[in-house]
Order: structure tokens, then sequence, then C-alpha cells
């Protein structure tokens, strides 16, 4: 069998279960944006790693340096969001090829420690080796949070209301630009730099936590139908999703019409958005809305509702229940 007839969530169902006998009490193993391992009566440690390699995450060509340090960082900043833990420190690891520049890879540790300086995270350590071909950046992070109040996946509950934290399709609309050669107008590039400069929502996802109607949390990194099903599955839950509440920002509905995209799918399928995704107590979503403007200058987002049911998502557009036939992204998948 070959690994793209699993994908790369089959690969992890196949790994997870085999480690779960080894978790000490109060552990929090393979599943979630981070692990979970506990410290003392008041914290947890949150800690996560990701993976970016030359030409499957990134274009080397078409990223600058400093751009692919911050995002390194970035998505793995937004792992802890998810959380609504606080980042601790970093660990960078990094297979470089040889004929690499020293240039290059100051200005990449520049990008590196922008973002590390603004949410005041030290590189505590890592690993430098040599690649034969393709650069690839492993960043792992900890964090940490109020001892048993990490939001985890399988939090969702029925009746709760599905909440973004920002803009989708933004992201994917950067990389169809790039990938499709478009002239840099102001519009492309200003997807582009959705794509090459990620914002985690570190404040945000602190926020979230500190409010008790938020229950499930996690970051947008592979498009919203692929990541709220790992919230339905985790927590054995159904959703309603409306298409037309998806927030999608003036740039990306201008160029989609322009270039004839499914909006639809760039909203859905897209990935690397960063945003969070949380579920939300009906009762309380007047006054977290209040309170999230009020923190944020901007809103906190309903899409849609948790339901009892098998782990589906039903998009309605118009009222309408309609199907969509593409998921999210997965590594493998053909
Ligand atoms: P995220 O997009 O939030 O980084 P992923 O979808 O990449 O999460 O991974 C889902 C879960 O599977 C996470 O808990 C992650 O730690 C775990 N995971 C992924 N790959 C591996 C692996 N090779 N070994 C162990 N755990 C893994
Ligand atoms: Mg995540």
């Amino acid at each position: 069998m070959k690994i793209h007839e699993i994908g790369e969530f089959g690969f992890i169902d196949r790994i997870s279960g085999m480690f779960r006998h080894l978790l000490l009490p109060d552990f929090l193993g393979i599943g979630d944006d981070c692990a979970i391992i506990p410290y003392n009566e008041k914290e947890d440690y949150v800690i996560t790693t990701d993976l970016l390699i030359e030409d499957i995450h990134f274009l080397k060509h078409r990223i600058t340096p400093g751009q692919l340090g911050y995002k390194s960082l970035a998505v793995n900043l937004s792992d802890i969001a998810a959380m609504g833990a606080e980042p601790v420190g970093s660990f960078l690891s990094i297979g470089i090829p040889a004929e690499t520049e020293v240039e290059y890879l100051d200005a990449l540790m520049e990008g590196y420690h922008k973002l590390s300086q603004k949410y005041k995270v030290p590189l505590l350590g890592g690993d430098t080796t040599k690649s034969k071909k393709y650069l690839t950046i492993n960043v792992g992070i900890v964090g940490k949070c109020r001892r048993g109040k990490a939001l985890l996946r399988s939090m969702a509950q029925s009746g709760d209301i599905v909440c973004v934290t920002g803009f989708l399709g933004d992201s994917a609309g950067g990389l169809e630009v790039l990938l499709n050669n478009l002239p840099e107008t102001k519009d492309n590039l200003q997807l582009i730099l959705s794509h090459h400069l990620p914002e985690p929502h570190v404040k945000e996802g602190l926020w979230l936590a500190k409010q008790s109607g938020v229950h499930a949390m996690m970051d947008v990194s592979d498009g919203i139908s692929s990541d709220l099903m790992h919230i339905l599955k985790a927590s054995g839950k159904s959703a309603v999703v409306e298409l037309d509440k998806i927030p999608v920002s003036d740039t990306l509905r201008k160029v989609t019409v322009a270039k004839g995209w499914d909006l639809d799918k760039l909203v859905t399928c897209g990935g690397e958005d960063y945003v969070l995704l949380c579920t939300v107590e009906a009762g309380s979503l007047a006054s977290i809305k209040a309170g999230f403007k009020t923190v944020f200058s901007r809103d906190l987002i309903q899409i849609g509702r948790i339901i009892e049911g098998e782990s589906r998502i039903n998009w309605m557009k118009n009222s309408q229940q309609v199907v969509l036939n593409k998921h999210g992204f997965d590594h493998f998948s053909v």
C-alpha cells in the first residue's frame, strides 16, 4: 500500500494508538494542535512541532528568506494559540543545502527573530545539518496554560455556535497568484502577503480561553472543511456551516471575481489562514462577541452551529443545503 492511498491523516491514525498506553495521567498525546504535559498544580505545558520543506510548503524563489523565517515560527505559534496557551520558547532544526548563502540564512533568522521578539519567545535550541537538495525547517515550540484549561478539539457541544477569528481564503488566494504567476498588482500582492506572512492569533487565543463559554478550539491550517471535521470527529458531533457567513476580505472577493476563481472552494478548502476556529455556547455568544469586539476592534464571526449526529459538515448556501466535493488540504492525497 502506498502512503497516498491512506493520506497524512490515515498515517497519523495508524500510529496514534500505539503510544496511548505510555501516556501518564493528564498527558494529552497525538490528535490535537499541541500535546499537553502537566507542569505543576497550576500550569500545563503545551508542545508542538511543524515541518516546512522547500517546494512542498514554500517556493524558495518566491518567498523572501525573512518571510520564511517569520512564517516558520508563525505556524507554530498558531498551534499554541489554538490551545489558548502562551508561548514560552522555540526550537529550530534546519537542513541546509551546501550552496546556500550565509546572507540568506541571516535574513531568515532576522524574520524568525522579529516574530520571536513580538511575542517575547526565545529560541532555546535546535539542530543544524546539511541537506542534499531541499531547505528543510522544523520548528518545535513550548507554551503554557492554566492547568486543565487548554481548549481541545474534543470539547464541542451540541448547540454551540461555530466561530472564526478572521478572514478565510486569503492565503489560498495568494497561493493561486503565485502558482499562476499573476502580475504583482496591489491586490495580488496583498494576497501573497497573507500567504507568506500569516499573523498567529496568539492574543485572541489567550482571550478566548479565558471565556468560560468557549468550548473547542483549533487553528485553521488545512482549510475549515478539513479542520472543522477534526473538531467534529474528536467531539463526536455534526455541524451546519453557512457558506454565506464565512468572512471574506474585499481583496479576495475582488480578485476572485476578476479571475473567475471558485470562492467557496478557496474559503473552505484553502489552507494556511491561521485564524482560530472555535465553538461557543449559544447563551454566551452575545457577550463573548461584544467582549471580542472591544478588545480586538473586529468581529468574532459566527459561521455555523454544532448539532448531534455523525461527524460531517452540512454546508448551506442561501438557506439551501449544498454539497462540497473537494476536501481540505491533505498531504499525499492525489
Ligand atoms: P496541526 O495542523 O495542528 O499542526 P496536524 O494535522 O499536522 O496538526 O497533526 C495532527 C496531530 O497528529 C497532531 O497532534 C500532531 O502532533 C500529530 N502528528 C502528526 N504527524 C505525526 C508524526 N509523524 N508522529 C507523531 N504525531 C504526529
Ligand atoms: Mg493546528
